[in-house]
């Protein structure tokens, strides 16, 4: 007996370590993918150190349940597409929410002798504020994948009075909580039951009222809340593997979102409460004042030929149209010229953290070629070319000069300073920002249409002949 406890101990030390492992590996390109197999080992002995648990039973479930869930994760994993991985991530956040909810609630009804009042009290305050958490995570993400997905409009849900309203919902919860801590006349479920539908409600209003461009904070704030919720059930089941699991990932997804709104100069707690410095001014707009100019794919084979430094800026048209993979072509035909080739890479092009990094270690661009966008910004006045590929809201120029902008006060990569800029996309249409973008009406920018593989593919093959 005591020897499978103190087994069953030492695996959760050992998958707790390796979860460490897991989580400064991912902290590099060159040694994410040893992170991800940490990960993996210790995920394995987390669960067959579980469900070998001496007070486990009902292993034939256990094991079907599995099964099934591991065909469907599998099934999903492969079909998913890169450009759709936020949406899957933040479903999976609300399934994480979902099971937190479920488990306060279950080891509510679950009647368990305790050892003192207090002890009792350490419970239903565990319970109370694990399924408040769940519930908040369950909802919010629910509508951040309907956003991310195109099903939710991505613009903020914003009424006068909504904020007040959240903030009286959050009081209402808290005041419910110390009724049921105290174990006050009122039935203890109905508290339950009244502060999940008001903590549902929290979830949905909290994220439908921030706008498109901090959408990346909101999914990696989800994150944060995911790993809150599953550290709240690690209690309630006196799982300590769980609530270290938890904890990791509720603090490096809360760092991760406070490092988030630094690269876009936003204050976290306006984020999340999608107060004052997410909302752009009030104002009429500026008039786009210039020219749209556009060009074919010989001239710009021509520009490249004479230019000596280049910076390719990818965005998320290049994740759709997976361009990475001419575009690294592309960049060894200009190398073996002898120029130089260096990719700007904002903090949230794209629509997840590090997606053009990981698009571009697929296509085996070099490490040392993919520069932050403050280390391109520095000299991308004596650039000779910029490529923009697939980008949008990470280069437009409103962001340091439109105070009526949503992105206003994000950092941008300054495209329009270098000597000439050629932008890839397919249309004048906005990014996911929903913005114009000043930098397409500049005098040293030309727009090349069409999908960006396919005119990746045809500058190539002009530059090969
Ligand atoms: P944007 O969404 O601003 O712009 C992408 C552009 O790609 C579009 O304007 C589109 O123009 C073009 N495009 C689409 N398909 C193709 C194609 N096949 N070939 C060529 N071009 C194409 O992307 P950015 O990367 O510049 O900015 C990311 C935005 O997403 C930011 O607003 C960011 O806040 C937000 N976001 C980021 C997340 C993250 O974690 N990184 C998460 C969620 C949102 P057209 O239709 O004319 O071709």
């Amino acid at each position: 007996m005591r020897i499978a406890e103190e087994l069953q101990t030492a695996a959760y030390l050992f998958a707790s370590i390796l979860f460490i492992l897991s989580l400064s590996g991912l902290s590099s390109q060159t040694t994410a993918k040893r992170g991800v197999l940490y990960g993996i080992a210790g995920m394995i002995i987390a669960v067959v150190a579980t469900i070998l648990g001496q007070e486990v039973q009902g292993h034939i479930y256990i094991l079907i349940a599995i099964l099934i869930a591991s065909i469907i994760g599998v099934v999903v994993a492969r079909k998913v597409e890169m450009t759709a991985m936020p949406q899957l991530v933040a479903i999976l956040h609300s399934f994480v929410g979902l099971a937190a909810v479920l488990v306060g609630i279950g080891s509510f009804v679950d009647y368990t002798e305790f050892s003192s009042n207090a002890a009792q009290t350490i419970h239903l305050v565990e319970v109370y504020i694990g399924v408040f958490i769940g519930a908040v995570t369950f909802t919010g993400s629910i509508v951040a994948w309907g956003k991310l997905e195109g099903k939710i409009a991505s613009k903020p849900w914003n009424f006068k009075g909504l904020q007040s309203l959240n903030l009286m919902i959050f009081i209402l919860i808290t005041f419910l909580g110390i009724l049921f801590c105290s174990k006050s006349v009122l039935d203890g479920g109905l508290i339950i039951g009244i502060m999940s539908v008001l903590s549902c409600f929290l979830g949905v209003s909290l994220v439908m009222a921030i706008g498109g461009g901090d959408m990346p904070v909101v999914v990696s704030m989800l994150n944060s809340y995911s790993g809150w919720a599953a550290a709240a059930a690690g209690f309630m089941l006196s799982n300590d593997l769980l609530i270290v699991t938890g904890a990791l990932v509720g603090s490096s997804g809360a760092i991760l979102s406070i490092h988030m709104c630094e690269a876009m100069n936003r204050s976290f707690f306006s984020v999340i409460f999608a107060s004052g410095a997410t909302k752009p001014q009030s104002g009429s707009k500026a008039a786009l004042e210039g020219e749209v100019t556009s060009v074919d794919h010989e001239n710009v084979v021509a520009h490249l030929k004479i230019a000596n430094s280049v910076v390719i800026v990818p965005g998320y048209g290049m994740a759709v149209s997976k361009a990475q993979y001419p575009i690294y072509q592309l960049t060894q035909l200009l190398r073996d010229q002898g120029k130089q080739v260096r990719f700007a890479i904002h903090p949230v092009a794209g629509r997840l953290p590090g997606h053009m990094n990981v698009l571009l270690a697929e296509a085996n661009v070099p490490y040392d070629i993919v520069c932050d966008m403050d280390e391109i910004n520095q000299d991308i006045t004596e650039t000779d070319m910029v490529m923009v590929v697939g980008a949008n809201d990470v280069v437009n120029p409103s962001a340091q000069d439109d105070p009526t902008s949503s992105i206003y006060g994000m950092p941008v990569i300054e495209a329009w300073k270098a000597k000439r800029v050629i932008v890839m996309k397919r249309s004048m249409s906005t990014g996911y920002a929903g913005e114009d973008n000043p930098l397409f009406y500049k005098s040293n920018v030309d727009m090349l249409y069409g999908d960006a593989k396919q005119s990746v593919e045809h500058l190539n093959a002009i530059f090969s002949r």
